[in-house]
C-alpha cells in the first residue's frame, strides 16, 4: 500500500478533527447566552452541553489515534499489529486508517 498517500489522508483527517474539536470546545466554554431561568430550558441546555462534551471527547480520542498512527508510520510500524506483531492487512487499514490492531486482536479486545 502507498504509505505516502496514507500519511496524507491521516494528516488531512487530523486537520479536520482539530478544527472540529476547536469548534466544539468553543461551543462549550464560550457562553454568550445567559443560563435560562426556565427549568425545562436549563435541562435542555445541560443535555446539549453534555452532548457537545461527548463529541469533543470523541474527537480528542480520534485525534490521539491519528497521532499514534502517524508516529507508527514514521517508525515503519504502521502495518504491524501493536499487540501480536502480525500484519494488520491492507483492507483493514484502508477501512480504519488509524487502527493499530489486526482483526484478531481487535475482536479479542472487545
Ligand atoms: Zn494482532
Amino acid at each position: 500500500m502507498n504509505l505516502e498517500e496514507v500519511k496524507a489522508s491521516l494528516l488531512a483527517g487530523k486537520a479536520e478533527l482539530e478544527a472540529r474539536v476547536e469548534r466544539t470546545h468553543k461551543h462549550t466554554f464560550q457562553k454568550d447566552e445567559p443560563v435560562s431561568a426556565n427549568f425545562n430550558e436549563q435541562i435542555k441546555q445541560t443535555e446539549n452541553d453534555a452532548l457537545v462534551r461527548a463529541l469533543e471527547q470523541e474527537g480528542l480520542d480520534e485525534l490521539r489515534q491519528i497521532n499514534n498512527a502517524l508516529q507508527r508510520l514514521e517508525e515503519g510500524e504502521y502495518t504491524s499489529c501493536s499487540s501480536c506483531g502480525g500484519d494488520i492487512g491492507e483492507q483493514r487499514l484502508l477501512a480504519i486508517p488509524y487502527t493499530d490492531l489486526c482483526i484478531d486482536c481487535a475482536s479479542a479486545s472487545d
